[in-house]
C-alpha cells in the first residue's frame, strides 16, 4: 500500500499542481528504503508530467585544470591539497573546439567549458570568450560555462558572448558548506548564482551528495537551491578523490542516492536534473534507475578529473528505456516561477515513456 506522505505529494504536484513543502517531503523521506519503489514510481511520473520523457546530454572540457587558490575539501583541484592532477593554463582554442566536436559526436547538444579558479581574471575571461565564439561557430552546440565566482561586469560580458547556462553549484547545503571550504562563503556562491540570472543567463546549479550532510540537511538543500530557480540541477555523488580532506570518506549507497534523486525531482519538478560525476561508481548497475528516479539529463564522457563511461553506453541505455535524447535546451521550458507554480512543459509532454521499435 502506498503510504499516505506520498500519496498526498502525487496530489499536491499532478492534480493540484503545487511545490510540496519541505514538512511533507520530509514525511516522503522518512518511509524505509524498502519502499523506494513508490517513491521512484512518483517521481517518474512527476518527470513524465513535468518534463516529457527527453534526457539532455552535456560533456565538459576541463579548459584550465589545478592549482586553485580555493580549499573546496572534495576538489582534486585545490592547490592545497597533493592529489597529482594534471596542472596546465588555459588550453589552446583547437583544443577546446575538439573537444566541442567530440561532444558533438558523442550526441550531445551541451558544452560546459570549465576551468579551475576562484573566479576569472580579464585575460582568462578573454580567452574563455574567444573559445565560446569558436565553438559556436565550429559546432553550433549550446556552450554553458564554469568559471567560478563572478561581477556582474563579468556576468553580462558571458551572457552577451551567447553563454547560454552559467554552472555555479551550490555544493552542500548552507549548515554544511563551512566545512566543505574556508576560502569563499555559500553566501558567495548564492550571490555569483544571482548574477547570471540577473544578466540573462539560464542558472545550472546543484552539489555534491554524500559530504556528510544528514538526510534533513539534504532536503534543506533541494530547497535552498529551488529558491534559486535553477532550469538545470547537476546531482554529483562524492567520489571521494585520493589526497583530498575527503579522499577517505565512504560513498553513499546506491538506495539513498535513489532516494535523493527522486526526492530533488519532487522539490524541482520542472529542472533539469542531470546525474553527473559519481554516477558510474555510486549507482554502478542502477544508472538506469537514476533516470527512472526522476532525473532526465546525463554528463556523457569523462569528467573534470576522473573518467566517466563511454557516451556508446549511454545512449544504448537511453534506448533501452525509451528516452529520446532532447535536441537542445527548449526555450522556456521547465521553468519554476517566483509563486511556486509549475508551468507545464512548452512541448506537450509524453504521459508515458514511448516504446521504440527497432
Ligand atoms: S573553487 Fe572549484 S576548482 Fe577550486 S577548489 Fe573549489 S571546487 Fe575545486
Amino acid at each position: 500500500m502506498v503510504s499516505a506522505a506520498l500519496e498526498l505529494a502525487e496530489r499536491a504536484l499532478l492534480e493540484e499542481r503545487r511545490a510540496l513543502t519541505p514538512d511533507e517531503v520530509r514525511a516522503v523521506a522518512a518511509r524505509p528504503l524498502d519502499e523506494l519503489p513508490d517513491l521512484i514510481a512518483l517521481a517518474h511520473r512527476v518527470r513524465l508530467v513535468y518534463c516529457g520523457s527527453e534526457v539532455e546530454l552535456e560533456s565538459l572540457v576541463n579548459a584550465k585544470s589545478g592549482a586553485c587558490p580555493e580549499d573546496c575539501a572534495f576538489c582534486s583541484q585545490s592547490v592545497k591539497f597533493d592529489t597529482g592532477v594534471d596542472v596546465y593554463a588555459f588550453l589552446d582554442l583547437d583544443e577546446v573546439v575538439d573537444a566541442a566536436r567530440a561532444t558533438k559526436a558523442a550526441g550531445a547538444t551541451q558544452f560546459c567549458i570549465v576551468v579551475a579558479v576562484r573566479g576569472p581574471s580579464e585575460r582568462l575571461l578573454d580567452r574563455v570568450i574567444e573559445a565560446v565564439d569558436a565553438v559556436h561557430d565550429e559546432t553550433g552546440l549550446e556552450v554553458a560555462c564554469s568559471l567560478g565566482l563572478l561581477t556582474s561586469a563579468q556576468a553580462a560580458r558571458l551572457a552577451a558572448a551567447g553563454v547560454r547556462r552559467y554552472n555555479h553549484n551550490l555544493e552542500a547545503p548552507r549548515a554544511v558548506f563551512p566545512e566543505i571550504c574556508t576560502t569563499h562563503s555559500w553566501e558567495d556562491r548564492v550571490a555569483t548564482a544571482q548574477l547570471a540570472i540577473d544578466a540573462g543567463m539560464e542558472l545550472c546549479c546543484g552539489g555534491i551528495l554524500g559530504m556528510g550532510e544528514t538526510l534533513d540537511q539534504r532536503i534543506d538543500f533541494m530547497f535552498e537551491l529551488a529558491a534559486l530557480e535553477p532550469t538545470e540541477v547537476p546531482i554529483n555523488l562524492l567520489d571521494p578523490r585520493p589526497g583530498t580532506p575527503m579522499g577517505d570518506r565512504t560513498p553513499i549507497t546506491a538506495r539513498e542516492a535513489l532516494q535523493a534523486i527522486a526526492l530533488f525531482r519532487l522539490v524541482l519538478p520542472g529542472a533539469w536534473l542531470r546525474l553527473a560525476g559519481g554516477r558510474e561508481r555510486v549507482l554502478g548497475e542502477l544508472q538506469g534507475m537514476g533516470l527512472l528516479a526522476g532525473a532526465n539529463a546525463l554528463i556523457v564522457g569523462n569528467y573534470l578529473t576522473t573518467g566517466g563511461r563511454s557516451p556508446d553506453e549511454d545512449h544504448a541505455l537511453l534506448d533501452a528505456l525509451g528516452m529520446p535524447v532532447a535536441d537542445g535546451p527548449g526555450e522556456g521550458r521547465f521553468v519554476v516561477d517566483a509563486t511556486g507554480t509549475h508551468k507545464l512543459p512548452a512541448r506537450p509532454p509524453r504521459p508515458t515513456i514511448p516504446v521504440t521499435t527497432a
